[in-house]
């Protein structure tokens, strides 16, 4: 009887974990559909697709229960100096338990090209959805996990960042105006791009020079079951990514990607790609999201670690993260 009832009892529980894993999926899904439909019209800075995902951000961040870290809201508003467009990052907070400036910032920026200028051509739509609707879709939901966890010891920090394919305009209004201080900020965790080709288990992270926390990164998701492989191009692109604009300053920051090994015993169909900064960065019925809970408790693990050691990490070649 007591077996029994146990059986019956860890049933339920692991029913419970599925189902709840699958609304994170669901969840996921739709923000990314709506962030990367063609009503926002590819979200290009100072357009109205571009206040349309920012206010969508904004309602999610309200949802989920971040708190508002303006008087004026969640909105970080700005004037982009050379096209003269105002813009705004979305910027919600899960302040820590005790009063400290110590932060773990989160960013994923929301922009893409907007519409081409050129006619001609069918789909003239940049929707960003690989770059990047899904990893806003991945920064709501990581924060969401957050909200839910409880407050840390630390301060974190949700920011939707704008105008990144302007050259890192609102990841440099952050930290320029930080809602807790730049020195404090322990650790950037950037998300641009995600997995939606399946199972993965092995991933890489940016940079892998000029910092020295890859090896934590790499240890900790090692104890996660993940393994380390980075391709040959990733140095290459060092100061194309939100993280620069934090790393240029010495505050460490990491973007993380999976990469092409399939878990033994998965069959998977690998999904069509349109390629990015293109029309044709648009979802299709081959995408295969079933890895991106995964890749989400992989950078949710990886923050978490960063909230609880207390060693010291640093950024020792700032000038390699300056734009030529
Ligand atoms: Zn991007």
């Amino acid at each position: 009887m007591y077996s029994s009832r146990c059986n019956l009892l860890l049933s339920l529980t692991i029913l419970t974990a599925i189902t709840v894993r699958a609304q994170v999926t669901e969840r996921f899904i739709s923000h990314a559909t709506y962030l990367s439909s063609d009503k926002l019209e590819g979200r290009g800075p100072g357009t109205s697709g571009s206040i349309l995902a920012a206010e969508y951000i904004q309602s999610k961040f309200r949802e989920i229960g971040l708190e508002i870290p303006f008087e004026s809201g969640y909105f970080q508003e700005f004037l982009q100096s050379e096209s003269g467009v105002t813009e705004r990052n979305v910027v919600g907070i899960l302040r820590a338990l005790s009063s400290t400036e110590k932060s773990v910032v989160f960013t994923a920026h929301f922009d893409a090209y907007g519409i081409a200028e050129e006619g001609g051509a069918e789909d003239i739509i940049y929707n960003g959805a690989r770059d990047n609707a899904i990893g806003v879709a991945a920064l709501i939901e990581l924060a969401r996990m957050y909200v839910n966890s409880g407050r840390q010891n630390q301060n974190l920090v949700f920011v939707a960042t704008a105008a990144e394919e302007d050259g890192l305009v609102g990841s440099r209004y952050y930290t320029q105006h930080p809602v807790f201080a730049l020195e404090e900020i322990t650790i950037v965790a950037n998300i641009d791009g995600f997995n939606v080709s399946g199972p993965r288990d092995d991933f890489f992270v940016m940079p892998r020079q000029g910092v020295d926390f890859v090896d934590d990164i790499v240890a900790e998701a090692g104890r996660r079951g993940w393994t380390y492989s980075p391709p040959d191009w990733i140095d290459t692109m060092n100061t194309n990514f939100d993280t620069a604009a934090f790393l240029l300053l010495g505050v460490p920051a990491f973007t993380l990607w999976t990469g092409n090994s399939i878990p033994e015993g998965v069959h998977i169909t690998e999904p069509e790609f349109g390629s990015i900064h293109s029309p044709e960065d648009e979802i299709n019925d081959t995408w295969d999201w079933s890895g991106v809970e995964a890749q989400l408790d992989l950078y949710k693990s990886i923050t978490d670690y960063f909230l609880t050691d207390p060693g010291i990490i640093s950024v020792q070649d700032p000038e390699l993260f300056r734009k030529e």
